[in-house]
């Protein structure tokens, strides 16, 4: 049986989504950082991670966006194979729903030509990453992504001998060397394997999991849990005051790869680690 999902139907979903990630802080984000406060050995930074969440509480109770920079707008669509989109482009229809909550939930629109840096006026294009699947709905997951952290992404083609080892290395350089660029605590995306663009995908795809979720390998999660804790003794700290909480989550994710490259990509996102989603 194919489903009919009309565009009519996407736009508004995608303009309440973008209004949504931007005034509200996930509950399980919240508690992270409450959780933080309890293991944080530096008074400051305790104080630090206070602010952070009586901010993302008068965004929510004042209905305004937790940051200034309300971000690019990045999609994941999961499309079932058996969707017919029907009544326009469905590319032009997110869109529009970009469009429409940027404007009218008072977001600040940050897309812009790369050269000229003239704004595109209304924070579209938005950045659409499509899947395939089984079944008849549409998975909508909407995470506008800040300048600052998306800045302090790499991806990087090791050489296959750097192993488990060259990959906690670059991870862990790469989160000293961003200091407090990427407004820390934040969330470290490790994509590994596939193509040079697909590492750079898992990673920005691994920080939408739930915090606290596990990758389900434990090999993986064990390494995922190894570089949080080598992280945490940098002692960059919350929004770089220094402290035991420079991340809240490391989370991989890895695909097999060509034999002769080991891609490696690395997306942080900051504290305001923002993502909604729906399901039509
Ligand atoms: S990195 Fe995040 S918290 Fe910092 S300014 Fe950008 S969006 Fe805001």
């Amino acid at each position: 049986m194919i489903r009919e999902i009309s565009v009519d139907e996407i736009t508004p979903v995608v303009k309440q989504l973008c209004i949504d990630a931007n005034y509200n802080l996930g509950e399980d984000v919240l508690s992270a950082l409450d959780k933080a406060i309890e293991v944080e050995e530096s008074p400051t930074a305790k104080e630090v991670l206070r602010e952070l969440i009586a901010n993302a509480s008068i965004a929510r109770e004042e209905k305004v966006p937790i940051c200034q920079d309300c971000g690019l707008a990045v999609v994941f669509l999961e499309i079932g194979q058996d969707v017919h989109i029907t009544g326009g482009d469905l590319k032009d229809a997110i869109n529009e729903g970009v469009r429409q909550g940027y404007e009218q939930g008072y977001l600040r629109r940050s897309a812009c030509h790369p050269l000229s840096r003239k704004n595109t006026g209304d924070n579209t294009p938005a950045i659409i990453h499509v899947e395939i699947v089984p079944g008849e709905t549409m998975k909508i997951v909407f995470a506008p992504k800040g300048g600052g952290a998306e800045n302090m992404s790499r991806v990087a083609m090791l050489a296959p001998a750097a192993g488990i080892e060259g990959v906690k290395d670059f991870v862990v350089n790469r989160i000293k060397e961003s200091g407090s660029n990427p407004c820390p605590p934040t969330i470290v995306g490790i994509g590994i394997g596939g193509t040079f663009e697909r590492s750079a995908i898992l990673a920005k795809k691994a920080i939408l999991r739930e915090m606290g979720e596990r990758n389900p390998d434990p090999e993986l999660a064990k390494i995922e849990q190894d570089i949080l804790k080598t992280i945490n003794r940098l002692g960059i700290g919350p929004m770089g005051y220094g402290g035991t909480t420079t991340s809240l989550e490391v989370f991989l994710e890895m695909e097999p790869c060509h034999i002769a490259s080991l891609p490696l990509a690395v997306n942080v996102q900051c504290h305001a680690a923002r993502h909604k989603e729906t399901v039509i």
